[in-house]
């Protein structure tokens, strides 16, 4: 028996894993254990993805509230411990965020094999955090799975050997696929009293957009214009709720006609209001390739991506952080001007059966 050990510790991190399990049932020489780092622990970010997808962690880290470099620790504390204890033949880590280098970095010194799922991803800004992240777990890994074209053309440029690559698309599609008929049965729209097509949504969480003064006020700006014309959903990030209110500027949108303001949502819950909505406005990663499997215009604050095939075969733009440049992709899509996406190749919802082949080969 090979034994293959998850570590997820973020939301984002939760919807790419899960149909691991689930296909491992098809090895019965490969055994797939999560081990949960705490790094995401609220009930609204974490416990209900795993009931909606009828996960259960493994193990749990517990890493507590702290500092990056406190969290990367003691995850790394608490992952050594527990694989002393299972012994895995192979590590997987996911995505960009601190608990997947802490998590790599601890099966290199420990000689386990690491491999990275959405690998290669890179948006050349090195002021995001989870690009050093993503660069230095790329680093140290031995195998990389890889979402998009452009992840197998950096690691091919990074000298990475071509044997350790594999394209094998995007497993957060894989859980859109696998849960399509629980997001359609969604009472959301009836429960927030929206119609199809009828309303935007919204997420906003990236540092450099909510972490600074002058930036939440752009964003009210937008806010207060989008409302003027939609009515507009944004469940609201716990970093973005906590900025808002260390600036005072809490008060400027709590009560705003339009507004639907929520706490995160759950996964169905939110898939059928992104699948529904006239379009998107948000800083996400994830959201940017969820919007282009499902043709959803997508208008992406920032000034990079790490997910170009959104923008060159998808439904996403980037939009400069300002009202004048949103308001005119707006009016693209209001006019029906606005590009038409198309599904970038791969994202078939078969990711993780393609992995955990090539895993069965590996191991
Ligand atoms: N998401 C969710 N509920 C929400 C907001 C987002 O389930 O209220 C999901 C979304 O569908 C996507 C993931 O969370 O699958 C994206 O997470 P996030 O934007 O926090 O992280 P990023 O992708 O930017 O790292």
């Amino acid at each position: 028996m090979k034994k293959i050990l998850i570590v997820v510790g973020t939301r984002p991190n939760f919807i790419k894993v899960t149909r691991f399990k689930e296909v491992a049932k098809l090895y019965p020489n490969l055994e797939v254990k999560f081990v949960h780092t705490g790094q995401h622990f609220d009930k609204k970010m974490s416990q209900v993805f795993f009931d909606q997808f009828d996960l259960r962690p493994d193990f749990m880290l517990n890493i507590g509230q702290g500092t990056p470099t406190t969290q990367m620790a003691n995850v790394m504390l608490g992952l050594e411990n527990v694989c002393i204890e299972y012994q895995p033949d192979l590590l997987v880590v996911v995505g960009d965020v601190n608990s997947t280098f802490a998590a790599a970095l601890t099966g290199n010194k420990m000689g386990i094999k690491v491999a990275h799922l959405e690998s290669g991803l890179r948006s050349f800004d090195r002021e995001m955090p989870e690009e050093i992240n993503r660069l230095l777990t790329d680093e140290i890994a031995d195998y990389y799975f890889i979402t998009e074209q452009s992840g197998m053309n950096h690691l091919l440029a990074e000298g990475k050997a071509e044997e350790t690559l594999f394209f094998v698309g995007n497993t957060m599609i894989d859980s859109l696929v696998a849960f399509e008929s629980e997001v359609n049965k969604s009472s959301v729209l009836s429960e927030m009293n929206l119609q199809k097509g009828a309303y935007v949504l919204m997420t906003m969480h990236r540092p450099s957009n909510v972490d600074r003064r002058e930036g939440l006020e752009i964003l009210i700006e937008m806010i207060k214009s989008i409302t003027s014309k939609f009515k507009l959903v944004f469940p609201i990030h716990p970093r973005t709720v906590a900025k808002l209110k260390d600036f005072g500027l809490w008060e400027n949108i709590e009560h705003l006609d339009g507004l639907i303001f929520s706490e995160p949502l759950d996964y169905f819950a939110f898939q059928k209001l992104t699948a529904d909505s006239a379009f998107v406005v948000t800083d996400s990663g994830g959201i940017q390739e969820e919007t282009t499997y499902r043709g959803v215009p997508c208008l992406t604050l920032r000034n990079n991506t790490e997910r170009p095939s959104t923008i060159d075969i998808g439904s996403n733009v980037l939009v400069p952080y300002n009202l004048e440049s949103l308001n005119e992709e707006i009016k693209k899509i209001v006019d029906g001007t606005f590009k038409k996406g198309a599904i970038p190749p791969l994202w078939d919802g078969k990711s993780t059966e393609r992995i955990m082949e090539m895993i069965n080969k590996i191991l």
